[in-house]
């Protein structure tokens, strides 16, 4: 072993190993649904398939994911955790790129509650104002 070996990272992948069209199989199979699984875009020659455990060689489902460039180097760069890649990814799937509008809060009980308070505060200026200018 020379003194360059020693110096590599260990998981660092061989040519062997990589094989990026049995990844791309792979996860095309288990995520028919194509986009980055962080931004969600779905511009598919952007794409790119990442190893989460940095081994190249491991084409497992579990262990890819599809990734933007940008949000890839993050990944990388150890900016976003695993296991939430694999929670967004899994989100994308079912959603299909569709926003879920069913889990939002309904907008129409806030707005109520908003209006109940807004007219207790103009009645409550308006009597102060009666009071204020009443003589004693
Ligand atoms: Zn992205």
């Amino acid at each position: 072993m020379s003194a360059t070996d020693s110096d590599s990272p260990p998981v660092q992948p061989t040519a062997q190993d990589r094989n990026q069209a049995e990844a791309r199989r792979v996860l095309n199979a288990a995520c028919p649904f194509r986009c980055c699984a962080v931004c969600g875009l779905q511009i598919t020659t952007c794409l790119q398939v990442a190893h989460l455990d940095q081994n190249a060689g491991n084409n497992v489902p579990d262990n890819l994911a599809r990734l933007c460039p940008t949000h890839h180097w993050m990944y990388d760069a150890g900016l976003y955790p695993i296991e939430a890649i694999r929670l967004l990814q899994a989100h994308w799937q079912a959603t299909k790129g569709v926003p879920d509008h069913k889990r939002m809060r309904p907008a129409g009980v806030k707005a109520a509650r908003t209006r109940k308070r807004r007219t207790a505060a103009r009645k409550a200026v308006a009597t102060r104002q009666k009071n204020a200018e009443a003589p004693v």
